[in-house]
């Protein structure tokens, strides 16, 4: 594809792929045919569901120094990451759009499958159960949430699918506490419950050292880094919400965002955002490992079917529990169901990915550059 080909159902149904080894594969060959700078990191020990090497790969278009940075990753949730690769594939088709970077003199980096390991094997959290955005935190002081323990019995029960009583149990739990504590209780993150759900960890993970180091290498020098980070799962169906990246009260990094990005970048600490402000998201480490550098970010958070999620959530969290309990077929089709949840294989929904992606891009290049 030229730029002057507009993009048609299979050009960008070509920049998504069917698993990691694929995506990592294409990632790789654009990246090097579009002569950016790569490296690789390679996750030692682990290896991909097919037996493949697990690498977060890094791409580079234009200078280090102090030349503005324009950062866009992938797969902090495994799985997620078949959408957030298939944004940075389409970047990497997108000659038009990485000459404006370069004309403006703006550089940009592609972080691919910061989690490998979920990315592979179809799970959200990473080779040791962790969530990634829970994950980045003061680990002198770690996320307390002692209402997590009677949510995961709940949540997490021994026989899948749940039972009618298990689902009354839930609903008769909502009742009593109301539906914000019950998901604050949920989601916010954990460290006590190695096998739970939101399991932050009790040390910074492998993808946590690695973002960290691939954050101080790139991003020394620079003044001003501005980072989209892909998601999905929350919200409406092929909607990208932009939910501010910096922490609780950063009202100003708030405004900053939305002078970039628009009205419509919303802030989990405001409460109008489909996500709820959780403890020790990745994308906060640019401000300790940039501290010279005007870091904003946002999270780019694609619906997919909101209500599918929690349950396919759910039930891979069961299978990873009690992995002898299930049949291969029963284990396939949880696995599929999950992939489902968090990546809509449909070509209208990646269109939107896509087009929405572009345009967060091109925001970001054209506010950064000069
Ligand atoms: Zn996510």
């Amino acid at each position: 594809m030229t730029n002057s080909a507009p993009m048609n159902d299979s050009s960008v149904r070509a920049c998504f792929s069917a698993d990691y080894a694929e995506a990592r594969a294409k990632f790789i060959a654009l990246a090097q045919q579009a002569d950016a700078s790569l490296e690789h990191h390679v996750l030692e020990g682990q290896l991909g569901a097919q037996g493949e090497t697990l690498a977060t790969d890094v791409a580079l278009f234009g200078a280090s120094g102090d030349a503005p940075l324009l950062v866009l990753s992938s797969g902090v949730h495994g799985v997620e990451g078949f959408c957030g690769s298939g944004c940075q594939l389409a970047l990497l088709h997108d000659t038009q759009l990485l000459q404006k970077a370069h004309e403006r003199g703006v550089a940009v980096l592609l972080i691919h499958a910061i989690n490998p390991y979920g990315f592979s094997h179809l799970r959200r959290t990473n080779e040791d159960n962790i969530d990634l955005n829970r994950n980045f935190i003061d680990f002198a002081h770690p996320t307390r949430n002692p209402a997590y323990a009677e949510v995961q019995a709940l949540m997490l029960p021994a026989e899948w699918p749940p039972t009618a009583a298990n689902a009354q149990a839930i609903g008769d739990y909502v009742a009593a506490h109301g539906d914000d504590a019950f998901h604050d209780a949920l989601v916010t993150g954990q460290s006590e419950f190695a096998d739970g759900l939101f399991y932050a960890g009790t040390a910074p993970s492998w993808s946590n050292r690695t973002l960290r180091a691939i954050l101080r290498r790139h991003g020394e020098g620079r003044r001003r880094i501005a980072w989209i980070d892909v998601h999905t799962g929350l919200g409406p169906r092929g909607h990208g919400e932009k939910i501010h990246n910096g922490l609780p009260g950063m009202t100003e990094n708030l405004h900053q965002a939305r002078a970039i990005w628009g009205a419509d970048v919303v802030a989990a600490w405001e409460g109008d955002s489909s996500s709820r402000q959780v403890v020790g998201h990745a994308a906060t480490a640019v401000i300790a490992e940039c501290p010279q550098a005007e870091g904003v970010g946002i999270t780019l958070e694609y619906g997919t079917d909101d209500t599918a999620a929690m349950h396919a959530l759910r039930a891979e969290q069961w299978l990873y529990r009690h992995p002898h309990a299930a049949s291969a077929g029963q284990r396939a089709a949880i696995k599929q169901q999950l992939r489902d949840a968090f990546y809509v294989d449909h070509d209208e929904w990646r269109g939107m990915v896509a087009g929405q992606c572009r345009v967060a891009l091109l925001q970001a290049c054209l506010a950064l550059g000069r």
